[in-house]
């Protein structure tokens, strides 16, 4: 008989990805997503799956919904993947963030104690649980420092999730994952701005980009891989706690040099801080500048993460550099925007 998969915030970059994935392995996919008024599901149809996947309104404030959802769909394995995932918002929404990603996940976890306790469940947790980073290399045994109301209620959840492990004997995973994009990534997050914004001014649909702090360093890999992580934790014959990385990081302003060689722009930068500005070398026009409205109150200045527990325990390894990355999404982005 086919595993059921019940995925939170299924209509999200990784939910969309980790339902063709888990569709392809046979399972019957059950997806949950808060009620919105724009229900376009923009990423299944990218993906061709949106008659496959039984989507059904599940909101992780709501603890009746919860509970009904998980007695009835008697999931054998929960990926909880719904969050208020932006960390430039949590500083404005800190009460909001920390009751969708850190009481949300109590309400999933007691759910399935009651009513599945013998389902699986993966725990989205992220690298910003490292924030002002302890170590060089962050791995599974690297201690905490986060700087943001989305990475402390992270923090929580990541131990909360550990917690029901060893309290009860769940099968409950934590993958800690570094940032990962795709052609699917929100317009808001960094990667996809870039790609979507240099590819618009490439197609004279835009004149310039407005980004935040150019010198953070982040270790970017690609989605579509890490879902098939997520999918290993939870087949291994013991529950655990995974870093997924590429090992790899690069500055901001660096990635935004790849988009402009993937759109033949020669940049050019001067100035520094929020005078900084792109400027592209045969037209002399300002394509990227600086505003301090897309600074964060407390910054994470770098993440470089250490998969080799990844490596060595799931044979997981990522294939795709951050190069490769954002031609991925540059070239998705100008096909997309010539069609409009
Ligand atoms: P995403 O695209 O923002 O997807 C998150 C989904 O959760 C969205 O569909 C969102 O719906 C939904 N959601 C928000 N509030 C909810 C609520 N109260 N109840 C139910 N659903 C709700 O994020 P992603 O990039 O796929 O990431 C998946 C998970 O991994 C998140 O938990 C994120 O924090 C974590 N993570 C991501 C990364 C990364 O680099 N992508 C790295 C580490 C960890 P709306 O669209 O309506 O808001
Ligand atoms: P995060 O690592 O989850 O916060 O992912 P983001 O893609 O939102 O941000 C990655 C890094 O890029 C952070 O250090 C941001 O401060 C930095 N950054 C610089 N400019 C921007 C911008 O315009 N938007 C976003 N989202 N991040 C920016």
């Amino acid at each position: 008989m086919s595993k059921t998969a019940l995925i939170t915030g299924v209509r999200g970059q990784d939910g969309a990805y980790l339902s063709k994935l888990l569709l392809s392995k046979g399972y019957k996919v059950v997806g949950t997503d808060r009620r919105r008024g724009d229900q376009n599901g923009w990423r299944f149809n990218y993906l061709g799956i949106n008659d496959e996947v039984d989507v059904r309104y599940m909101d992780l404030l709501d603890t009746g919904n919860i509970n009904h959802m998980i007695r009835e769909i008697q999931p054998d394995e929960v990926y909880n993947l719904a969050a208020q995932s932006f960390v430039h918002v949590s500083f404005n929404q800190p009460e909001l963030t920390c009751n969708v990603d850190a009481m949300g996940v109590v309400r999933l976890l007691e759910a399935i104690r009651t009513f599945k306790p013998d389902a699986k469940f993966y725990q989205a947790s992220t690298s910003e649980m490292y924030g002002k980073i302890r170590e060089k290399r962050q791995n599974e045994d690297t201690p905490f420092y986060p700087r943001s109301p989305y990475a402390v209620a992270k923090v929580f959840s990541h131990f909360m999730t550990v917690n029901y492990r060893e309290s009860f004997n769940m099968f409950t995973c934590s993958g800690i994952l570094f940032n990962h994009e795709s052609p699917l990534r929100g317009l808001e997050f960094v990667t996809r701005k870039i790609t979507y914004g240099i590819a618009s001014i490439k197609l004279g649909l835009k004149q310039k980009i407005t980004l935040g702090n150019l010198d953070a360093k982040r270790d970017w890999g690609y989605a579509k891989e890490y879902v098939e992580g997520m999918w290993k934790m939870m087949q291994h014959d013991t529950p655990g706690d995974y870093v997924l990385a590429t090992g790899k990081n690069r500055t901001v302003r660096s990635f935004v040099e790849g988009a402009c060689e993937l759109a033949e722009i020669d940049i050019v930068w001067e100035g520094t801080g929020i005078e900084e500005k792109g400027i592209a070398a045969k037209s002399g026009k300002v394509i990227v500048d600086v505003s301090p409205a897309f600074y964060r109150p407390a910054e994470v200045e770098i993440l470089l993460g250490d998969a080799s527990k990844a490596n060595k325990v799931l044979d997981w390894y990522p294939h795709t550099d951050s190069n490769a990355l954002s031609k991925l999404m540059y070239s998705s982005d100008i096909e997309m925007l010539k069609k409009r």
